[in-house]
Formats: structure tokens, C-alpha cells, sequence
């Protein structure tokens, strides 16, 4: 990582969403987790696979939840591991295969509020594997 730059980024979008990007280093406690994707049904409008115009998610993915909506594959009934998610969960090197297409609920998933505390969430699920809490924001 780059000197100075913030572990977590936020970028507005132009619906007034706001995506997270984390930075690529020692500081991004990610990429030795992975909790969340192996928790949550990641599921998005359809409209967010490759196969559509501005989508990004390979099709190969994501399963079908009904007519509008998919989501990632191994997530369906949640408590299930993400097929996008390489290495193993709460060790370092675990990373997202496809974090510059990830589907929007993981890049609007904070690790940080913007007053800089913890996920509630990740707080819990690093708990269940036994992973310490996070701490506040660095700097
Ligand atoms: S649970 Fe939180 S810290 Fe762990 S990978 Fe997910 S966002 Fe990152
Ligand atoms: S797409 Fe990537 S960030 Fe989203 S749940 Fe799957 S592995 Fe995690």
C-alpha cells in the first residue's frame, strides 16, 4: 500500500450510493478474513451481470433467485461459501477473485463507518473464526 493512502476509500456514485474500496495492503484486515463472504446471501439485480449493459459480475457466477434478481453462486441459502472467494477463510491471502467486479451489496459493505468504528458485523463474524476485533480506523 501506498503511503497516506486510506485503507477504506469511499466513492459516491452518481445514484447517491456509496461504494467502498479497500486498499491493498498490510492495513486491509480482508485480506486475512473473508467472514462475510461466506455468510450472507449476495444476491443484486440482474441487471449487474457482465452479460448486461454496464454490468460487471460474470454471468457464471451468480444463480438465478427469481426472474429480476440473481446472486453469487455458493451464497444462495446463505451460510455458504462465495465462489468467488480464493484462499483460506481467515488466513492471509484470502481475496475476492473478482473485487474490480464484485457485485454492489460487497462494495457497499463497510469495514469502517465514516467516524471510523468497526462493522458490528464484522465484528461478529471474526468472532465466529476466531479472529480478533477490529480495531477503529487507522489514520
Ligand atoms: S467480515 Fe469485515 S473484515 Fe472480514 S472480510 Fe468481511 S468486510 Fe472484511
Ligand atoms: S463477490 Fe467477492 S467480495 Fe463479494 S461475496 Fe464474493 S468473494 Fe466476497
Amino acid at each position: 500500500m501506498q503511503e497516506n493512502q486510506p485503507v477504506q476509500r469511499l466513492d459516491i456514485q452518481a445514484d447517491s450510493r456509496v461504494f467502498v474500496d479497500m486498499a491493498n495492503g498490510d492495513a486491509n484486515p480482508c485480506l486475512s478474513c473473508g467472514a462475510c463472504c461466506q455468510h450472507f446471501r449476495v444476491s443484486m439485480y440482474m441487471g449487474e451481470m457482465a452479460s448486461s449493459p454496464g454490468g460487471t459480475v460474470p454471468d457464471e457466477m451468480v444463480s438465478r433467485v427469481n426472474p429480476y434478481i440473481v446472486c453469487m453462486k455458493g451464497t444462495e441459502a446463505g451460510h455458504g461459501r462465495c465462489i468467488a472467494l480464493r484462499g483460506e477463510v481467515g488466513q492471509p491471502g484470502i481475496h475476492c477473485a473478482i473485487y474490480a467486479h464484485r457485485p454492489s451489496p460487497c462494495r457497499e459493505y463497510r469495514v469502517w463507518s465514516e467516524e471510523g468504528s468497526p462493522n458490528p458485523d464484522c465484528q461478529r463474524l471474526r468472532a465466529k473464526i476466531g479472529l480478533p476485533p477490529l480495531p477503529a480506523m487507522p489514520d
